[in-house]
């Protein structure tokens, strides 16, 4: 007997009238750097065929403009011609075999465009783009009109199920709309009527041009989060106007991507916005998706079943788990790989022009290149250390056939993740060592833990891989065996021992996440962090302000504690810090004004405290502690035995190379080794 689904909600069909859609998962719609070139949509089309056969209701393709003039960079990915339609053609047939429906983002960069050409409502420069847009004339605005409603037409030819109109996020609608840089005076700009014409004449005319049994998804910025964007009433009235106009669906978009405020990293709250999409729910009678840090079943379950929102959209998720949804229908969701919202690998590489992939899953968008094959012979495996490198080294090899042995001295899986998941805001690292504990045991990977491993112990295996990660760097300062100075392994595991005034050395990633640590307020359950987040970065909790954030003031932080975060280097600290997240940690730590020195000389630590010269001056930091956060040394003890035993072993993670390490690498050199030995 079928047992019932533990999310039946989600589960459950969406009947749009002329189709119906198999569940309520919407794939949002993410720039992945494959939609640019033609030769790139093979591998396209894989990536989004593995996510329909993973069972997703519909998917949404990154952004494609509708001319050149709204390319988000130089050649960037279009559909404006006749000539495109074919290459459109893979994806819209490869999600169809499976049984899936696909929507093409239509998306006009306005102000945000990389690159000279772009235009919008009034000649304002945007702060994340170098050019100042041309304003639009009368014609130039029914131009771009024109272009939407050709792409539109060029879609439904493609065979896509629908287009999505993006009109958040800052673009050019979302342009028109706000009063913020919208300073027209003529028939597109003044009252909010004129401002959301553009919208809805947009939506209007795709309708009459597609016909009536074509998907139009409006995505509608419900909340700015920046100055003079749209207030709750002219969220409403847009709404209400683009149903009108004839749109099947409505997204939820949040935060412009000039806000200051952050919306899906990984110290955003889970679901922290919804109740935004919740609020515009009995004002329209379209389904509604709600969106932003939604990355499990059972959150995503709980939005549909509590009436939130009709549909669930999750982008990054899906990166990380193309078979997210198939797994949540046959009660495996412990076997989802779980997207930990870090960025690392997805914006973060939109941002420096990389291919999109996925830091727990580096398949994602390699589909075509990074397959698996049986191995030819089954060998019997000992991968010694079980971080993430070791971690995933093991599934891949134990998936092919061989028979691994997985050892590591501690008492659980996951290496240093186990501390990354005590920073604040970082527990999403626990899900990916939930994963890799299942995956594992279903891989039949035999896991050996407390177990210190010596190169006698190695014996009998036919090849051996060594995972062992790093040790922390001792700086060679005067007084470094001082009582007052902590390693960042004894502070992360007993913060409380910490006093009330703290240097520490090293401004890396890690001294940051140790800085938040100390500098936490607890916040336990999850309505309370929600709202200490929304008042921490000055979001109105009713979304009735302006922006969403107009006159709303963030709450004044208590300062726990005094701290001094050093570096060597005379660039800014933090400036190797992800380009998605960085800025939010370098604003959260000055707003516990936190002192951050750069191009620091470490002279010497005693009772006194740490002295330091800056320049010419020397000064003493009298502080209770000095805590070392000075990056890492490969773990090389178990590695010289081997040497010296005339041993052969491969080597990943942090035990290849400390430099630059991050978890990103360490999967990924996981993940192709277990493919290839
Ligand atoms: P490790 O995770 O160090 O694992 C090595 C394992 O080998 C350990 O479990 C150890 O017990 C075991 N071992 C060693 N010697 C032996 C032996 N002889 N016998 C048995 N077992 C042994 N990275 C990111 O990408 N993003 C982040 O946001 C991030 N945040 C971090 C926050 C903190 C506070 C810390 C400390 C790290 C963070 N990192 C982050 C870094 C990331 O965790 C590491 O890059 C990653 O864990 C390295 O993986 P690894 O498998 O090479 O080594
Ligand atoms: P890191 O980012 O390389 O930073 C090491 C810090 O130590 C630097 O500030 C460096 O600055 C300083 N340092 C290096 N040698 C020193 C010496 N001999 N004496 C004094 N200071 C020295 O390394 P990490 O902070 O240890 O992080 C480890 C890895 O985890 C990183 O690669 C990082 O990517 C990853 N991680 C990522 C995140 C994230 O949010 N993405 C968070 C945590 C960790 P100076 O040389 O200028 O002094
Ligand atoms: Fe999620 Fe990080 Fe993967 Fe991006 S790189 S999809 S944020 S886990």
């Amino acid at each position: 007997m079928n047992q019932p689904s533990q999310y039946p909600h989600l589960l459950e069909p969406l009947d749009l009238g002329f189709t119906r859609l198999r569940n309520r998962v919407l794939m949002g719609s993410m720039h992945t750097g494959l939609e640019d070139r033609k030769k790139d949509f093979p591998r396209l089309a894989e990536y989004f065929r593995q996510r329909a056969e993973g069972e997703v209701g519909l998917i949404v393709t990154g952004g494609f403009a509708p001319n050149i003039r709204g390319w988000l960079t130089p050649f960037g990915g279009t559909l404006m011609s006749s000539l495109q339609t074919p290459r459109h053609r893979l994806l819209t047939n490869a999600v169809h075999a499976e049984g899936g429906h696909i929507c093409m983002q239509i998306l006009h960069s306005g102000r945000y465009g990389y690159h000279p050409l772009q235009v919008a409502p009034s000649a304002i420069r945007s702060p994340i783009s170098k050019f100042t847009p041309k304003g639009l004339s009368a014609g130039g605005v029914e131009k771009q009109i024109k272009a939407y409603v050709r792409s539109a037409s060029l879609a439904r030819d493609a065979g896509y199920d629908g287009v999505e109109v993006m009109g958040s996020e800052g673009y050019l609608i979302n342009e028109f709309i706000a009063p913020r840089v919208n300073k027209r005076d003529d028939a597109w700009g003044g009252s909010v009527e004129k401002r959301m014409r553009f919208a809805v004449e947009i939506v209007r005319r795709v309708r009459e041009a597609v016909g009536p049994d074509f998907i139009i998804i409006y995505r509608l910025s419900m909340l700015d989060l920046v100055p003079d964007g749209s207030n709750w009433e002219e969220v409403v009235l847009q709404a209400k106007a683009v149903e009108n106009a004839g749109a099947t669906i409505i997204n939820t978009g949040i935060g412009w991507h000039e806000a200051r405020i952050p919306t899906i990293a990984t110290m955003v709250p889970r679901a922290a916005f919804v109740d935004v999409t919740a609020k515009l729910k009995p004002e329209i009678n379209l389904p509604l998706i709600a969106v932003n840090r939604i990355n499990t079943p059972g959150v995503a379950e709980e939005i549909i079943a509590t009436g939130k929102a009709d549909m669930v959209s999750m982008a990054r998720p899906l990166l990380a788990d193309a078979h997210f949804v198939q797994k949540a229908r046959a009660g495996q969701a412990a076997m989802i790989n779980t997207c930990i919202a870090c960025n690392q690998a997805c914006l973060d590489h939109v941002f420096v022009g990389k291919p999109v992939s996925c830091l727990v899953n580096p398949r994602a968008c390699e589909e075509t290149t990074i397959q698996s094959t049986a191995a030819a012979v089954a060998d019997n495996i000992v991968v010694v250390g079980a971080g993430p490198a070791g971690m995933a080294c093991a599934l891949e090899s134990a998936k092919r056939g061989h028979k691994v042995t997985l050892f590591d001295s501690s008492d659980r899986l996951g290496g240093q993740f186990n501390l990354a998941a005590k920073i604040p805001g970082k527990d999403e690292f626990l899900e990916t060592i939930r994963y890799f504990d299942n995956a594992l045991q279903a891989a039949g990977v035999s896991q050996q833990l407390n177990m210190r491993v010596n190169a006698g112990d190695l014996a009998g295996f036919d090849q051996i891989v060594l995972a062992t990660g790093v040790v922390p760097r001792t700086p060679p300062i005067e007084g470094i065996e001082h009582p007052k100075v902590l390693s960042y392994l004894e502070v992360i595991t007993n913060p409380e021992a910490v006093g009330n005034s703290v240097a520490i050395i090293g401004a890396g990633g890690i001294g940051f996440d140790v800085a938040e640590l100390l500098l936490a307020n607890t916040t336990p359950d999850a309505e309370s962090q929600k709202q200490h987040f929304f008042s921490e970065w000055g979001i109105d909790p009713e979304f009735s302000a302006r922006g969403g954030v107009k006159n709303i003031k963030p709450a004044n932080v208590q300062v726990r504690r005094q701290l001094w975060l050093l570096q060597r280097k005379q660039s800014k600290p933090g400036k190797g810090l992800g380009k998605t997240t960085g800025w939010v940690h370098r604003i959260s730590l000055r707003k516990q004004k936190v002192k951050m020195l750069a191009g620091v000389e470490y002279l010497k630590i005693d009772d006194q405290g740490l002295h330091i010269r800056k320049g010419e001056a020397v000064e003493i930091l009298p502080v209770d502690h000095v805590i070392i956060c000075a990056g890492q040394l490969p773990q090389r003890e178990l590695e010289e035995k081997l040497v010296a035993a005339d041993k052969l072993f491969y080597r990943i993670g942090g035990a290849e190379k400390a430099g630059e390490l991050d978890a990103k690498r360490a999967i990924r050199e996981g993940t192709l080794l277990g493919l290839r030995i």
